[in-house]
Order: C-alpha cells, then sequence, then structure tokens
C-alpha cells in the first residue's frame, strides 16, 4: 500500500491496511523484526481482566469489614 505522513515507514509494508489505519501504536520486536500492535484480541483481554480486578476490589472492600 501507499505510506502516508502519519504511518510509521517500517510497518507500512508489514501489516494488513485495516489495523495501520486503526491500531497504533506498532511495536516492532528485536529479535525477528516482526511487527506487533494493540489488537482487538488485547483488547477484550484488557477488559476481562478489568472486569476481574474491579470484582476482587469489591470482594477486599467487603471482606475488610467481616
Ligand atoms: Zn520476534
Amino acid at each position: 500500500m501507499k505510506a502516508t505522513t502519519n504511518m510509521p515507514r517500517f510497518a507500512a509494508d508489514r501489516v494488513p491496511e485495516y489495523v495501520l489505519l486503526n491500531a497504533a501504536p506498532f511495536f516492532t520486536c528485536r529479535e525477528c523484526g516482526k511487527v506487533y500492535w494493540y489488537g482487538s484480541h488485547i483488547k477484550s483481554i484488557d477488559a476481562q481482566l478489568k472486569i476481574i480486578l474491579g470484582e476482587i476490589a469489591a470482594h477486599w472492600k467487603t471482606s475488610e469489614k467481616d
């Protein structure tokens, strides 16, 4: 694809276009040069973690009172 000014040059030829347009920032592995990004899989893990951590925090709050 054609590179634009706000697109990381290193990622332009290694990442699908929809990812380039929606998923900055990108990270490059120093060992193998693979490009990684904060994709939907990580976002859903993030959301799950927030729920779990919220439940743990709520549990500790209630158990302090016991
Ligand atoms: Zn690697």
